[in-house]
């Protein structure tokens, strides 16, 4: 599967992952290879969404061109399925820093949000993010 389809999916709420014919883990997000076994017998998939916060981090001075977003926080979660996906938690700063090291196993779904700019790729005119929702 293109890369690019894992973007568009995630923009209508699906995540897609890949699940490998040889030893049955899942890939996400899309690669040409399985992250388990290296294999190129990969089946494209949708997953069920969601998944747990494992680790996260804050970015109050963001870097030229993304200086408009911040403060942001860029969390990795673990999906059910296994494989772990980077993308920003859905949430106010002020919720964040409330939660605190909280948020570290917190069940999440995932879903995809658009920005208006790719400051470093002036000719791709949209940039998908990978939002997390706390669950509950
Ligand atoms: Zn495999």
């Amino acid at each position: 599967m293109r890369f690019v389809d894992f973007f568009n999916a995630l923009l209508e709420g699906k995540v897609i992952g890949q699940k490998c014919g040889d030893c049955g883990s899942y890939t996400c997000p899309p690669k040409a290879t399985c992250d388990n076994c290296g294999s190129r017998n990969l089946e494209a998939v949708e997953l069920s969404g969601k998944g747990v916060i494992r680790t996260f981090t804050t970015t109050y001075v963001a870097p030229s061109g993304y200086t408009n977003e911040a403060p942001y926080t860029v969390a990795m979660v673990e999906l059910d399925e296994g494989p772990w996906i980077v993308g920003r938690i859905d949430l106010p700063n002020e919720e964040i820093e409330k939660f605190g090291q909280d948020l570290i196993g917190a069940r999440v779904s995932v879903y995809g949000k658009e920005f208006p700019t790719e400051p470093f790729y002036p000719d791709k005119k949209r940039r998908v993010v990978p939002m997390f929702r706390l669950e509950g």
